[in-house]
């Protein structure tokens, strides 16, 4: 009997232990290998522009989306052990626990024609990329809230094991002329700006610095925008002893960076400002790429300042057109252009950005001609763009192309850039006049820009024979040769637009040029009146 209740209570117990170890085990299954999805909700976006419907789990602050059409329960409990997998990784290599992460959502779709996207907190990727961990780089931007990407290389790096050679990394870097490259900018890992050995020394330095901060300092460290000082402290501890700083890195922070089967890179500003990037006859570069950006963030500010402080009347109106959503695109087949109405530039130089935004902030009004140019506008916004912020490539190139080049070859057009002779004098002619008013700067920022597009004023005056197959030449609008000041060209055309603005004011012309007041309304004069005026008084003083 004792026997026989000691055996039952055995029994017992065995149960017990048995079905305790199945329901801890069937805990731990639930929680890694048999999550159930359910019906999420339908994907639509303007960004990932694909409409499917979902299957949908969570996993603390993420959330997995899979496309419908290729949702099968045994490859979906896959690829949610993998993701959590992943997400452990990320938080062990960073010390950041997976509750901390941030709120994201990953979709995995059935096909991704341009690779793994990622916008804000939303990754987009096929089971592949899973599978291969494609993604990785991604999903450690999307779990940690991360904006630059050679943070999320860098961490790719770490998780896979993958090292950097701080010997190699050592030797260019005490060579090279140029720290730009430690800012580790997108551009540095992007072709066509980049090549091979760029973006393979971008990539070891991403690996190394974000080793050396993880290490240090560990993976909050890592989070802060500013790591200008790890990167000071990470090239002295390979043993490069030299001063690195980052004058840029500031106003470079409202960016976040996308790309397009067309597009390498886009760059989109907090005001929906999108900047579709190709290369460009003065953009080549990732440098170039970089400083491109920096003007097109700084250039517009110092232009609504100005206005501010000498038109405030105007102000609001314009901020109100630079606020608005923008596309920038870069073109290599044809030339730069605005159209105010639908909001869209298009660039050929990188340094016409902020001449044609000047035409979205104040758009041409000239009843029945479109978008056809007039003097005044071309003006203003050949003002904005020599007298309020001149963008580097601008300066650099009339520096380079222009005046160290012709002041060896004197007044012969010698072998300039163009493949036209006449362009080649009009340089040659520009630089003659220029180099009698001032010598030869010291660098492209020391140019007296003012003075230089007026040379270019002057050298049509006088030499209209010698240049006239010149294109810099060329009137403004030669289809309508009968508005005043139409048949000025772009160069004339600031150099009058200035006088006006510096006799009258920058207010009084802001009136005329958004239509308020005639020409003799706001200047009080005529037009051929005070053209006679301004060219007696430039012309007597040479
Ligand atoms: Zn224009």
């Amino acid at each position: 009997m004792y026997q026989f209740e000691t055996i039952i209570h055995m029994r017992r117990c065995l149960v017990l232990f048995l079905a305790l170890l199945m329901t801890l085990s069937a805990c731990t299954q639930r929680s890694i290998d048999h999550v159930s999805f359910s019906k999420g909700e339908p994907h639509s976006s303007l960004d990932f522009r694909q409409y499917f419907e979902t299957m949908s789990t969570k996993y603390g602050p993420c959330t997995v989306n899979i496309q419908s059409d290729i949702f099968d329960s045994k490859s979906a409990q896959h690829l949610f052990s993998s993701i959590t997998e992943d997400l452990h990784s990320i938080s062990k290599t960073t010390g950041i626990t997976v509750d901390d992460f941030s709120p994201f959502t990953i979709y995995i779709v059935e096909s991704a024609p341009i690779g793994v996207e990622r916008y804000d907190n939303l990754l987009y990727c096929t089971a592949e990329d899973v599978e291969n961990r494609n993604y990785l780089a991604d999903l450690a931007c999307v779990a940690l809230n991360i904006k630059e990407y050679w943070k999320a290389f860098g961490l790719e790096s770490c998780i896979l094991g993958r090292k950097a050679d701080d010997t190699l990394l050592k030797s260019i870097f005490e060579k090279t002329n140029d720290l730009d490259i430690l800012s580790l900018f997108i551009s540095y890992f992007t072709k066509p700006f980049a090549n091979n050995d760029e973006i393979q020394l971008a990539q070891q330095t991403a690996t190394a610095v974000t080793r050396y901060i993880l290490e240090k300092y560990g993976g909050k460290a890592l989070l802060e925008e500013d790591c200008i000082i790890y990167k000071q402290e990470w090239l002295k501890s390979i043993g490069v002893d030299r001063p690195y700083s980052d004058p840029l890195h500031d106003d470079l922070r409202s960016y976040t960076f996308r790309r397009s089967a067309q597009y390498p890179l886009i760059a989109v500003n907090d005001h929906d400002h999108r900047f579709y990037i190709l290369q460009l006859s003065d953009m080549k570069t990732a440098k170039a790429v970089r400083r491109f950006l920096y003007d097109a963030a700084v250039g517009p500010q110092k232009v609504l300042q100005f206005i501010t402080e000498q038109a405030p009347e105007h102000y609001e109106r314009i901020k109100e057109r630079y606020e608005g959503k923008l596309d920038i695109y870069c073109s290599t087949t044809s030339g730069g252009s605005a159209n105010p109405g639908l909001r869209r530039i298009q660039l050929q130089q990188s340094y016409g950005y902020l001449h044609e935004l000047g035409h979205i902030l104040v758009p041409t009004l000239q009843s029945g001609k479109g978008l056809d140019p007039v003097w005044q506008y071309e003006g203003l916004c050949e003002y904005l763009s020599y007298m309020i912020y001149p963008a580097n490539s601008l300066l650099h190139s009339y520096y380079e192309d222009a005046l160290v080049l012709y002041s060896k070859t004197g007044s012969d057009p010698g072998e300039g850039k163009s493949n036209n002779p006449a362009n080649r004098a009009f340089w040659a002619r520009v630089t003659e006049i220029y180099l009698k008013n001032a010598p030869l700067p010291n660098d492209a920022e020391s140019i007296d820009l003012p003075l230089f597009i007026s040379s270019m004023a002057e050298a049509r005056v006088r030499y209209p024979e010698e240049l006239k197959e010149s294109i810099w030449v060329i009137p403004i609008n030669s289809l309508h040769p009968l508005i005043d000041g139409n048949d000025l060209t772009y160069a004339q055309a600031f150099c009058f637009s200035r006088y006006l603005i510096e006799q009258y004011s920058f207010s009084k012309y802001l009136d005329y040029c958004s239509n308020l007041y005639t020409f003799e309304e706001a200047f009080s004069k005529p037009y051929s009146e005070l053209m006679t005026e301004y060219e007696n008084k430039i012309y007597s003083t040479n």
